[in-house]
């Protein structure tokens, strides 16, 4: 498997740290609002390499964060006059909504800055102890030169940086010693969330929570970290310079960036109103389309938000949904073994699987594995009908529920039943076994089954759970 690594800009043959395991960090949102749907591609891209790495047999530890103590976060709390904390929560369980939608799945763990800070302080004072930091009037900064290796992820020069970034000097940050020097820890300013340490009353700085966060829950040393294209410099710049100068080791083997989201042609941003929040999406759309439109590109290269090509995508999800009912519904009807001609056509499907795998081992190449997908429904729909037997529709089946699956599109959509219609068909089923008539029983047991409803005759009457 290649991927496409920040670091050296070149694709790279995966190999993990630990055999059989990976261990990744994505930078989660900042939560202040609801996402927006530029935030919304990092999540599904990289729920899908985790879905993809998952099919190939790695046991995936996945940790995304939250940040959730931040000047914006607190200007909205102002700005609503409620606390820091009332604004995190409400976005974060909004957030987690949202990722329900778009089939982005929980990660292993999803960490809150704030409730890490003791760690933060500890990693800064290891910091402190080697020299690579100094305090100055309750501000901890991180000494940037110390850290021989700083830019070799931007691949910028520290000399380059340092002219064209004198203007630091001039941002009430003159007590520095080098404009390239960046904050740790500062000082609380009236009004503002704080916690103890030994420099002052206040908060970490962004790029430390990640560091320590990753340390924490993933070990020193990972596979794979990953966000947003922009945050390559400084963000996780600074985070690989806060790691290695604390461990002393090589902090994440592979970096992975994904490209902008533009709205028709343009940066999406508050102040040209073209802003969309994932929320906005879903009053028109099932967010299963903005997932389906976002692999439609690779990872890696920008992507345009348009009405057009939202449609185009729902068109898409629905020519794989179709097929996908097609076989169910065939194989209702259907029964017994594949004939001599069709397991001519399965062994055929092999070639898709393959273009599949091969455009994912590709630096999760998505477009190309979803055109992949389309030439298997295509091949479906072209080789099934009435006469098909059983056993073959169910291996068609699988086959797409598997491929989707790692893309996180729900082929196979269960009909939603509601608990009223459930116990209406109970009720029918009791009295077709008190008349007798097992068969209508059950004719309704599986009925009921396809729909993802699993009975369970007790003592105490019959009893339903959803699969
Ligand atoms: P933030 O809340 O700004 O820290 O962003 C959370 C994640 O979303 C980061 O990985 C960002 O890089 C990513 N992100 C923000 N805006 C966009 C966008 N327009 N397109 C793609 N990714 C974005
Ligand atoms: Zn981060």
């Amino acid at each position: 498997m290649k991927l496409y690594n920040t670091l050296s800009k070149k694709k790279e043959e995966f190999v993990p740290l630990e055999e059989g395991k990976v261990r990744m960090y994505v930078c989660g949102p900042t939560v202040y609002n609801f996402i927006h749907i530029g935030n919304a591609r990092p999540m599904i891209v990289f729920d899908t390499v985790r879905r993809y790495f998952e099919y190939k047999g790695y046991d995936v530890n996945y940790v995304s964060n939250f940040t959730d103590v931040d000047d914006k976060i607190i200007n909205k709390a102002i700005e609503e006059g409620v606390t820091a904390d009332e604004i995190s929560k409400r976005y974060i369980a909004e957030c987690k909504k949202d990722m329900e939608g778009m089939n982005v799945k929980p990660a292993t763990t999803h960490p809150l800055a704030t409730e890490e800070i003791s760690g933060m302080i500890a990693m800064i004072q290891i910091l402190m102890e080697k020299g690579y930091a100094y305090e100055k009037n309750g501000t901890v900064y991180f000494r940037t030169r110390q850290f021989k290796e700083y830019g070799k992820l931007s691949h910028k020069n520290l000399d380059d940086l340092r002219s064209g970034e004198r203007s630091l000097l001039v941002t009430g940050e003159e007590e520095k010693e080098d404009p390239l020097d960046f904050v740790l820890w500062k000082p609380k300013k009236e009004g503002e969330p704080f916690w103890v340490s030994p420099w002052s009353e206040g908060r970490p700085g962004w790029h430390i929570e990640c560091s320590e966060m990753s340390k924490k829950y993933l070990g020193e040393q990972i596979d794979i970290h990953a966000g947003g294209e922009d945050l390559v410099f400084p963000h996780h710049e600074n985070e690989i310079a806060q790691s290695e100068a604390a461990n002393g080791k090589e902090f994440a083997k592979y970096w992975l960036h994904n490209a902008f989201l533009n709205i028709d042609n343009r940066k999406m941003s508050k102040s040209l109103g073209n802003f969309r929040t994932v929320r906005e999406i879903s009053e028109q759309y099932d967010l299963q389309v903005l997932r389906f439109f976002m692999l439609s590109a690779h990872y890696r290269s920008p992507l345009n938000f348009s009405a057009e090509l939202m449609e185009a995508s729902k068109n898409g999800l629905e020519r794989i949904v179709n097929a996908a009912d097609n076989l169910k519904f065939l194989r209702k009807s259907a029964d017994g073994k594949m004939t001599e001609d069709e397991r001519r056509i399965y062994a055929g499907t092999d070639e898709f699987v393959k273009s599949f795998e091969e455009a994912m081992e590709d630096d999760f190449n998505t477009a190309d594995a979803v055109a992949a997908v389309f030439e298997f429904v295509k091949y479906c729909n072209t080789n099934v009908g009435e006469k098909s037997s059983k056993e073959f529709l169910e291996k068609l089946f699988e086959i797409l529920v598997k491929l989707t699956d790692v893309l996180g599109i729900v082929a196979d959509k269960k009909d939603e039943i509601l608990a009223e219609e459930i116990e209406k068909l109970i009720e029918e089923r009791t009295e077709a076994r008190k008349a007798k008539n097992y068969e209508r029983a059950d004719e309704i047991r599986e009925e009921l089954l396809e729909k993802g409803i699993i009975l369970e005759d007790t003592r105490e009457g019959v009893k339903w759970k959803r699969a």
